[in-house]
């Protein structure tokens, strides 16, 4: 490992209070990751010496603010290796930048009898939108099943294929299962039919070194709160042809180029989809995000993050009667679990009196839980600062849950 794990810890505060007492081993990383220091210093930071609107002032603290958020850009860029600045867009968050796509995209090339193809393991974020408009235009929405071990259903997702489609939305990872999905082959499968495709990448960025040029999707989604960074920030890519294309999400201020009582234009991307003031100090708090990343290396991040994941599965494999949801054989670092018959709130409440947050229930992902016919599941996820000895403690709180109930 390249990486020393204790000074890693010492970055992330948070991590190192007692909850009832006990140490807090934080398994809740789908769900929002913690953040380091130097995310929360650069926020501070920028509300102590450079708070200012930006892009529209020519004083000092105007022009300092743009050039460190169009910095940040520029980073974001690198980080995904987008081809140029242009296609990054800042929303607020995964859900912003996929409700943007489809609205937009659904606006403008969506009409009755069209079909868009989504997944069964999808997140509501990259569902419901695609639900909306595909009623609102008189479009058919069409599901791609999974695997008894969680992996996609490559051939039903491509036989859903007809020259009605017009988009494919899909996850890289799943929240639930913890799927990495084959997205380049699908992506080039997709572009061989015409088909562009839209990628949640919410789970994807925190585990796996993202190229969108290698990958060639058309547009990839996420949040920066998953990725150590600040709540409230996200990030839309979008390939420059298709923005240029799309009519605005929203409108106001900075997305106009020109307005008069009869019309407006808009403004150049990637400003024509950042309607109004943004949230400046998110993108200060996303860029230190970045470049903590980058620094640790998400190669390392990955091999260390399957270490964890290996041994979760053996020690609690070991353990009678765990039923598990994703045993896909590309996985990021989580569990999904039942233990029995126990449901999954008991399980959950009872593994965090003992210090360890988990997460319980549908995870956003009703369609999902309906098709296995449980009431939810309990999720252990993991990030690089979490610890071997921690999910042993998970282990143990697992039997413990269990024998309490037989
Ligand atoms: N997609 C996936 C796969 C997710 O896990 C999440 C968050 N749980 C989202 C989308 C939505 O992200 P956000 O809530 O940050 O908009």
């Amino acid at each position: 490992m390249s990486f020393d794990i204790q000074q890693v810890r010492a970055d992330f505060p948070i991590l190192s209070q007692a909850i009832y007492k006990r140490p807090l081993i934080y398994f809740d990383n789908a769900a929002t990751t913690q953040k380091p220091l130097q995310v929360i210093n650069a926020i501070s930071d920028y509300y102590l010496h450079d708070n200012c609107n930006i892009h529209r002032g020519v004083h000092y603290l105007s022009v300092k603010a743009t050039e460190a958020f169009e910095e940040a850009r520029k980073e974001v860029r690198e980080f995904i290796n987008a081809p140029s600045t242009h296609e990054v867009i800042f929303t607020k968050g995964a859900s912003e930048s996929l409700n943007l796509v489809a609205a937009s995209f659904g606006k403008k090339f969506l009409k009755e009898g069209d079909e868009v193809i989504t997944t069964i393991m999808e997140h509501h974020s990259n569902f419901v939108p695609w639900q909306i408009i595909c009623g609102e235009k008189g479009a058919v929405l069409r599901v791609a099943n999974i695997l008894p071990n969680g992996e996609l259903d490559q051939e039903h997702l491509y036989s859903l294929i007809t020259d009605r489609t017009k988009i494919i939305a899909l996850t890289h990872v799943s929240n639930v299962l913890g799927t990495i999905n084959p997205i380049k082959d699908i992506i080039a499968f997709a572009h061989g039919k015409g088909i562009p495709v839209v990628v949640d990448g919410a789970q994807g960025v925190s585990h796996i070194k993202v190229d969108v040029t290698d990958l060639d999707c058309d547009f990839y989604c996420f949040s920066g709160h998953k990725m150590y960074g600040p709540m409230g920030i996200g990030v839309l890519y979008g390939k420059e042809k298709w923005l240029e294309e799309l009519p605005p999400y929203q409108s106001g201020g900075e997305m106009v180029k020109d307005v008069t009582i009869e019309k407006t234009t808009y403004n150049e991307l990637p400003f024509k989809f950042e309607a109004g003031t943004p949230n400046v100090e998110g993108v200060m708090g996303l860029r230190a995000a970045v470049q903590y990343l980058k620094n640790l290396g998400m190669e390392e991040i990955h091999a260390y993050e399957d270490k964890l994941l290996k041994h979760a599965v053996e020690r609690l494999s070991a353990i009678r009667d765990m039923r598990f949801f994703g045993t896909a054989l590309l996985k990021a670092s989580l569990v999904s679990f039942l233990i029995g018959d126990i449901h999954p709130f008991d399980a959950g409440t009872i593994i965090d009196k003992m210090g360890i947050a988990v997460r319980t229930g549908h995870h956003c992902a009703q369609p999902l839980i309906d098709h296995f016919g449980i009431p939810g599941t309990v999720r252990a996820s993991f990030a690089f600062y979490n610890t071997i000895e921690e999910i042993d403690k998970l282990t143990d709180a697992v039997s413990r849950v269990k024998t309490m109930f037989s």
